[in-house]
């Protein structure tokens, strides 16, 4: 494995990694407070290309392989958690389908304005009785002429509110089960088509979830994504590939909360002395550094394999578990060594402790990564 940096990508780094603490950083309370992205974000974003990482360059896009992407997403990551889904969703599940499984048509009609961030992404598979086992979806396509009618309503759908280009699921052949699955690709602006409840959440402000509503939704025959009836192969692949970026999303945060926790015990003092010379506060530190490192080794080794054309079912499964479930060990642990301060809205760690408590849920819960990592376990073993 050869995780050195190309310049070109090294370059990409540093300046994310100061558009973060230039320009995220000092609107996070902003964000908090209003639930949105301001525009010069988003416009930044856009100039830097950052919405089209996922994209191949001949539609405007950065192209970037999997170690890349996974280099930005640890950068945003150690920003703003809402900001960073957003992104995250778009150039993950949002547009990686497309990219994936899309017809040379489909690729030229969307790919150019979600590149420039002009069209968000997003991608509907979670139905209200179809979480984690989401091969029970309802929502169903009946072909009429030279249209796809789609009806049922998705839920907690990231970008929902935003999104232009909604990579949808449903059932084609209701007799297959996940084999009478496809997918399409949906317009917000498509007769039959509407955004439901905005929902309320614990954390994640300036990224928005919500319902969608599909009432003989008019789709044309050629936005079939893929092959009719392979949708939920395609639904699978998506959510497999974006696991490395959401687990780069969660070190990044965690660099974050290391750096704010060791300012912070040389700060504080108590008893006399900062509470960094305690050797509980220092365990508490040593913990959090090895398993950040362990969660980063996890993550750009399944990109690199992402890259090789590997087999990273079981190895994307891993990574996403272990990176969410070491934020969330971090993040408690934050609040612990600032103690009253830590559970204070002065500080953003309460943020970030809410924040990370969804990554043990979305793109698959801890549970649904284990029993993926049993599987593949029970099925080959455990070989390399
Ligand atoms: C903020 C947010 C954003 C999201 N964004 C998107 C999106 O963009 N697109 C999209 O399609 N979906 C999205 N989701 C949906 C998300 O992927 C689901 O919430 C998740 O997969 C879990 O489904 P569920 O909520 O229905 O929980 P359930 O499936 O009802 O699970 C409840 C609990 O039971 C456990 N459980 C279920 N089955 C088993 C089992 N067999 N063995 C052991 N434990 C089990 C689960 O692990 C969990 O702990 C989002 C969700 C949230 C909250």
């Amino acid at each position: 494995m050869d995780f050195k940096l190309s310049d070109e990508l090294k370059l990409m780094q540093l300046t994310v990694r100061e558009f973060v603490e230039k320009e995220v950083h000092p609107k996070e309370a902003q964000i908090e407070e209003k639930d949105s992205i301001p525009d010069e974000l988003i416009n930044k974003v856009r100039q830097l290309g950052l919405f089209g990482i996922s994209i191949p360059e001949k539609y405007g896009g950065l192209g970037l392989d999997m170690v890349g992407k996974c280099i930005i997403a640890e950068e945003l990551g150690r920003g703003c958690a809402g900001f960073a889904a957003l992104l995250g969703s778009h150039t993950g599940i949002g547009t990686s389908g497309i990219v994936m499984a899309g017809s040379d048509f489909l690729q030229g009609k969307y790919l150019p304005a979600m590149a420039e961030g002009t069209k968000i992404g997003a991608f509907a598979l979670t139905e209200p009785d179809a979480g984690s086992d989401a091969s029970a979806l309802k929502t169903t396509a009946v072909k009429k002429g030279d249209r796809w009618i789609l009806n049922g309503t998705k839920h907690f759908i990231t970008n929902g509110p935003e999104a232009s280009v909604i990579t949808t699921m449903a059932v084609t052949d209701p007799s297959r089960g996940a084999k009478g699955i496809s997918a399409f690709l949906v317009e917000n602006t498509f007769p039959g088509f509407k955004v439901g409840t905005v929902e309320k959440k614990m954390g994640l402000r300036g990224s928005h979830t919500s319902e969608l509503i599909f009432d003989d939704c008019e789709v044309p025959e050629e936005n079939l994504l893929g092959k009719e009836n392979e949708g939920f192969i395609v639904a699978l692949r998506v959510l497999a590939s974006g696991r490395a970026g959401l687990a780069a999303r969660s070190v990044g945060a965690c660099r974050r909360l290391m750096e704010l926790c060791l300012r912070y015990a040389h700060e504080r003092v108590q008893f006399g002395r900062p509470i960094i010379e305690n050797q509980a506060i220092q365990w508490m530190l040593a913990d959090m550094a090895t398993e950040t490192e362990a969660a980063r080794a996890l993550t750009y080794q399944t990109a690199w394999q992402v890259d090789q054309g590997m087999d990273i079912i079981r190895a994307a499964a891993m990574t996403k578990l272990f990176a969410s479930e070491v934020y969330c060990r971090v993040a408690d642990k934050a609040v612990q060594i600032h103690g009253g301060m830590g559970y204070m809205k002065e500080l953003p760690i309460e943020r970030i402790y809410r924040d990370a408590r969804i990554t043990r849920i979305y793109e698959g819960t801890s549970e649904v990564q284990r029993m993926v990592i049993a599987a593949q376990l029970m099925k080959n073993g455990f070989t390399f």
